[in-house]
């Protein structure tokens, strides 16, 4: 992976400066801006993981830049205000910025802000793309909508059961595993249901119709003989 990108929006050079010491001393990799066009310029460039903010930058104020940002991606906004007024005003205004700091703060306080900021950030990230993997399972020319109760084959969508959908599912989301008829009764049809585990088998006969290119040499919906049924993913 890249090294964590931050990128320091602050007229005042020499701020700047400091500000690239502090982090690049900590393994961060930096970019610097010197006004608000640049800053949205560099952003758009450097896909930066968080964004260091001065309120205070000439022409094109630091919360103009913060709005302008904020339309195009939920990046990590941290404001540098020098004022109390404008920490009001950051706010206020719901700028949607994820946290301020007011000048002069410590190096080591800043430090630990950011990295708040950048853990709570990865974290949020990861759960998106955990769903995002969870609730589209592909295999071979079968794919299977978690989301939207949808198989498609080649693309198209066929026609399923409910109970057909559950089967599958709950078949694919652990691909390998191999599920005894009994497991998949009580998960899929529920504990309560007293029915034969044959109507297993049925189930996955009608499944294998729908959605094999031949039911009678199964790619995707395996029988372990003796033992029960597994997803193959191709
Ligand atoms: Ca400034």
């Amino acid at each position: 992976m890249d090294a964590t990108t931050i990128l320091i929006i602050e007229d005042e050079k020499n701020i700047n400066d400091i500000l690239v010491f502090t982090f690049e001393q900590d393994g961060y990799k930096t970019v610097s801006a010197y006004d608000g066009p640049m800053g949205i310029d560099l952003f758009r460039q450097h896909n930066p993981d968080l964004i260091l903010l001065d309120c205070n930058l000439p022409g094109m104020d630091g919360m103009d830049v913060c709005k302008e940002i904020r339309k195009e991606s939920n990046v990590p906004i941290v404001m540098l205000t020098a004022r109390e007024d404008e920490v009001d005003k950051v706010l206020g205004l719901e700028l949607g910025a994820d946290d301020y700091i007011t000048k002069p703060y410590s190096a080591r306080e800043l430090k630990a802000r950011v990295k708040a900021i950048l853990r709570r950030s990865e974290i949020s990230k990861e759960a998106a793309e955990k769903h995002e993997d969870k609730s589209i399972i592909t295999s071979g020319n079968v794919t299977i909508n978690v989301d939207r109760y949808e198989v498609r084959k080649d693309g198209k969508i066929i026609d399923i059961t409910l109970r057909e959908f559950e089967l599958l599912r709950f078949l694919a989301e652990a691909p390998d595993q191999i599920f005894s008829r009994e497991v998949l009764l009580e998960n899929v049809w529920g504990y309560e249901y007293l029915g034969d585990v044959r109507t297993v088998d049925v189930t996955i006969r009608r499944l294998r119709e729908k959605i094999e290119d031949d039911p009678s040499l199964p790619r995707y919906i395996i029988t372990k003989r003796s033992i029960g049924y597994y997803f193959n993913k191709i």
